[in-house]
Parts: C-alpha cells; sequence; structure tokens
C-alpha cells in the first residue's frame, strides 16, 4: 500500500510546510503550487525549473493525485458528463456544459447529500461523506483538460452533488485554490455557489476576501409549501435566510439568485408568484426559473411554458430581473438534480 501522503489540494501554507525541510527557500513552495494548479502537471519529474535532486525527494516523499476520470457520456448538445472515481468505491460526477464563448463547470461538493430535497436524485444517495480539497478542485482540472479549457476562461458552478456550504470549511479553501492567480486563477466572479439556503455559511462566504456568485434554491416564497419540498426550510425560516441573503448581498454588483425550478402543479400556481416576486424584491436578489427534467424515479413534471411566462411577467412588474434557465444535457442525464444516476446504478 502506498502510505506517502498525498498533497494534492494543499494550499500555499501547506506545501511551504511541507517542502521547507527539502529546501526552505520559499520561492520553491510556490514552484510546486504552480505545476499542480496552473499548469495541471502532477509528475514531479517533470517539474524542470526544480532541481532533480527535490524533484526525487518530493516524489519519494509524497503522492501528488487528483481524482481520475473514470467513465462519463457526452449528450448531443456537447454537454459532458464525467464520473469522477475517488478513493474507496465512492464516485461523484462533474459536468463540463458548453456556451458560446466558454465553458461552464458543474461541479460536485459531497458524496451524496443530507437535505433531503423532494425533486432531488441526489437526495436519494443519502449523505456518504464530504470530499477532501483536492477531491473538489481536482473535479474542475479534470473538466480543464478534457474540454482544452484555457486557464481561467471557464465558469464554476457548485451544483452537483451535495450541499457545499455543509462541507464549508473544504469549500473555502477550494475557492482559495480556484481563485489564486498562481493557482486556477480564476476570477471569482466566474465561480457561483448554489446553496439550499444555509444562512450561516451564506454569511461565511459573504465575508470572504474574494467572495463568489451565490445562488440560493428558493423553490417558492410560499413558507408552508417550501416546509415540505425542502425539510431544511423547517429550521431556517424564509426570514432568517432572507436576511443573510441580503446581507450578502450587500454592496455588491452583482445580486444574489434565487433559483425556481418550476414543478408542474406544486409551485407554479399563479397565486405563488406575486410572493415570489416581494422576497426577491426585499433581499435584493434575481429570480432564475428553471426548467425541472423528469426523471422515472420522482413524481413531478415540468412547468408548462405559460406558466413560467406568467411568472416572468409578474416579477418584471415587480421591478425584479427573471431569466428562465433552459435545461442541457437531459439525454446525458448531466442536467440539475440527476446526478445521482450513475452513482445510484453503481451502488446496485
Ligand atoms: S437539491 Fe441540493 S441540497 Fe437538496 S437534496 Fe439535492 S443536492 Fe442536496
Amino acid at each position: 500500500m502506498d502510505d506517502r501522503p498525498n498533497l494534492y489540494g494543499a494550499g500555499r501554507e501547506e506545501l511551504a510546510r511541507q517542502v521547507a525541510p527539502l529546501d526552505p527557500r520559499p520561492f520553491r513552495a510556490r514552484q510546486v503550487f504552480r505545476w499542480l494548479y496552473q499548469r495541471d502537471e502532477l509528475a514531479p519529474a517533470a517539474w524542470t525549473d526544480l532541481p532533480l535532486a527535490l524533484r526525487e525527494q518530493l516524489a519519494t516523499r509524497f503522492r501528488f493525485e487528483r481524482p481520475a476520470w473514470s467513465g462519463g457520456a457526452q449528450a448531443r448538445d456537447g454537454t459532458i458528463k464525467a464520473e469522477v472515481a475517488l478513493p474507496g468505491a465512492d464516485r461523484v460526477e462533474a459536468v463540463a456544459i458548453p456556451a458560446d464563448d466558454r465553458q461552464t463547470f458543474c461541479i460536485s461538493s459531497q458524496v451524496g447529500c443530507a437535505f433531503g430535497c423532494r425533486f432531488c436524485m441526489t437526495a436519494r444517495l443519502g449523505f456518504r461523506r464530504n470530499l477532501e480539497i483536492g477531491e473538489i478542485v481536482g473535479q474542475v482540472a479534470l473538466l480543464r483538460a478534457v474540454t482544452g479549457s484555457p486557464v481561467g476562461e471557464y465558469n464554476i458552478v457548485f451544483m452537483g452533488m451535495g450541499e457545499p456550504l455543509h462541507n464549508f470549511e473544504r469549500v473555502r479553501a477550494a475557492l482559495a485554490l480556484l481563485t489564486d492567480e498562481e493557482g486556477f486563477a480564476l476570477p471569482p466572479r466566474r465561480i457561483t455557489v448554489s446553496t439550499v439556503g444555509l444562512p450561516g455559511g451564506i454569511l461565511g462566504l459573504a465575508d470572504l476576501p474574494r467572495p463568489p456568485r451565490l445562488a440560493v434554491s428558493l423553490v417558492t416564497a410560499d413558507q408552508a409549501l417550501r416546509d415540505e419540498l425542502m425539510p431544511v426550510s423547517r429550521r431556517y425560516r424564509l426570514d432568517e435566510l432572507g436576511d443573510a441573503i441580503r446581507r450578502f448581498g450587500a454592496g455588491r454588483r452583482e445580486r444574489p439568485t434565487l433559483e425556481v425550478v418550476m414543478l408542474a402543479g406544486v409551485n407554479d400556481h399563479p397565486r405563488l408568484a406575486p410572493p415570489l416576486a416581494r422576497y426577491a424584491r426585499r433581499v435584493g436578489a434575481k429570480v432564475n426559473l428553471i426548467e425541472f427534467n423528469p426523471t422515472p424515479e420522482l413524481p413531478y413534471a415540468p412547468a408548462p411554458e405559460e406558466r413560467i411566462e406568467h411568472f416572468l411577467r409578474v416579477l418584471a412588474n415587480g421591478g425584479v430581473v427573471g431569466t428562465v434557465r433552459r435545461s442541457r444535457g437531459q439525454d446525458a442525464y448531466a442536467a440539475c438534480g440527476q446526478l445521482a444516476f450513475l452513482a445510484a446504478d453503481a451502488k446496485g
């Protein structure tokens, strides 16, 4: 068994601590940092700006391994779903969605999820474990390599498996690597953290030196209906959540987004549109209406187009910016809420 510690996912300080006994000059750890995260070159033998003896010592003492591609599928619209193998039998999925100018990478933060939203396939897995820092940023490195995306020229959304703010410390460390100019070099505005709505985590994100964008899966502004669809809502009420969203957005140019997956006969009734507009206005957010991807395992259907149009009109009349996100990648099961298919298959 290989018992060398794996340094992939280590931040600047940790790398400095590990490299210093071999070569105390601070720029050595910086060189390793750049090879790992900016250049995605994980073999010390290839780190040609380091002396050969140091490269050999690093290779003897440490591993530098990121999660591996273990399968995948490509949808007709070009969306790529990568199945990512983790140590042990666990797997998560990471998805690359092409747009006109750049890719969007949808990545996972946990294996399974503890929050049990009724409309989500991942919920069916239950919670297995948090991803490590290297397992989070490793998905980005993997998709960057698969799609040939240049450094810094893509978007990231934390909308895959799991609730990112339930794995806050590791997600925070991953964000530091992703936005570091000598790391993944991604401007924070290209990263969106999507949450079920954990107020403490939202405020934690707001306090970061370079906060990402925030999206909150609201689904409805009706408290009783939200309690039914998202059990977390019984613990963190809409008022408390709204306060956190407003504080996140205060003083920022980019407004937070409220995501509303539109479910036929559930949250698309016209009477639910005005409260949604009022809530969005109160918390200073825009609204993204999301087409639901039907799956045989879930008892929901997509809302009809005229209901979506109605919501958009009510939002506009209420002075709220509303958009619609059309589903992508359905034939590769890569759309939101479908990221449990492979894992469920693997378990079964
Ligand atoms: S929607 Fe998000 S928070 Fe809710 S169960 Fe699915 S993965 Fe978890």
